[in-house]
């Protein structure tokens, strides 16, 4: 598989993307610890410091002295918590990998509920917030909306799209590309491979310490990228089909209207140089051609895409040899 480094060494790796939380580091570590040391699995935390300004990368840096599961990576700026997944996802080892915030309103003790799903054979579980202790108007009242909106156009039906904590197989991590921010759409996303993914609820608290970084203009950025995900499910092998699509029915309708027009000023002798028809007819023509020729750069850029980066434009699950060499991927 492309994308996909050899094979898992671990079997968990825990990914927290961690922005300015001084206050909470050395407790949420604590309670990772109280869970993981526990579950008789071998795993590795992977603290992402996002370019903190508060200490926080300090106060890791000597967690990790005394840590040998702990991984810091620390950002030269503050890049988002996209990007502090999406470093996270490339740096784990481990065959199942948790993620969750730092701000403890996820609670760690849910990680072995996450487990015995995965072990049901999913390939992503994400956490439901059902009693999420936020503000209603300014988070849970969008939010709600929001993944009424993202399951209808993706198509993969979950409550919770917002909760971090989850559970992805490494198979899935090492095949999601994330940018903007991307990372809630993972399970979305991953949909194109073909996963099984399953929802369980988990626990939430108000945050008890240190400020939230988000405000309600994210929904905005969430609604955009709502956008590029439908497209990269649906039309992103093929963009002609959709800017082909669009092209071809603009274009019709334009020289449909010429046509007519033409018609009626040459067998009819009518005067058609004040119509707005016109307007209307030219329009649909260049637009059409525009997107035609959208679509075609499209096509172009997705040979680029894929062929620069070896990307094959599918995944496989396993390669089965005959006599029972069973090859698994991954
Ligand atoms: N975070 C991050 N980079 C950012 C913003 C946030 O790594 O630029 C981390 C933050 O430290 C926390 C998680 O992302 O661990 C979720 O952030 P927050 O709790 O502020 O979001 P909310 O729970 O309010 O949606
Ligand atoms: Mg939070």
């Amino acid at each position: 598989m492309a994308n996909s480094q050899s094979t898992p060494a671990l079997d968990l790796s825990v990914v927290i993307p961690i922005y300015n939380e001084v206050e909470n580091v050395a407790e949420l570590h604590a309670r990772l610890h109280a869970v993981l040391d526990n579950l008789g699995r071998s795993f590795e935390i992977i603290a992402v410091d996002d370019g903190s300004t508060d200490g926080t990368g300090d106060a890791l840096k000597s967690l990790a002295a005394g840590d040998p599961h702990l991984k810091v990576v620390r950002f030269r700026r503050n890049f988002g918590q996209t990007a502090g997944f999406a470093a996270g996802f490339d740096l784990a080892r481990g065959r199942t990998v948790i993620t969750i915030d730092a701000d403890l309103q996820n609670d760690p003790a849910d990680i072995p509920l996450l487990l015995d799903k995965m072990a049901e054979g999913y390939d992503v579980v994400s956490g439901w917030r059902l009693h999420r202790q936020d503000p209603f108007i300014s988070r849970r009242l969008p939010s709600m909306i929001a993944n009424r909106l993202i399951s209808w156009v993706t198509g993969v039906f979950l409550h919770d799209y917002g909760c971090s904590l989850k559970a992805y197989d490494w198979n899935v991590v090492k095949n999601v590309r994330l940018y903007g921010e991307l990372h809630r759409f993972v399970p979305a996303l991953a949909s194109w491979m073909g996963v099984r993914v399953a929802e369980i609820p988990v626990q939430h608290y108000p945050r008890q310490r240190g400020k939230s970084k988000y405000g309600i203009s994210r929904t905005i950025r969430v609604i955009l990228d709502l956008l590029t995900v439908r497209f990269l499910l649906s039309y992103s092998a093929r963009p002609m089909q959709l800017f082909g699509l669009l092209g071809l029915g603009a274009f019709g309708g334009g020289f449909v209207i010429a046509a007519y027009l033409t018609v009626i000023k040459l067998a009819f002798k009518q005067s058609i140089g004040n119509r707005p028809l016109l307007l209307l007819g030219i329009l649909l023509i260049m637009v059409g051609i525009q997107l035609l020729t959208m679509g075609l750069l499209g096509e172009l850029v997705v040979r680029t895409y894929h062929e620069t980066q070896d990307k094959p434009i599918y995944v496989i699950r396993e390669i089965i040899e005959g006599e029972n060499q069973a090859h698994k991927e991954g």
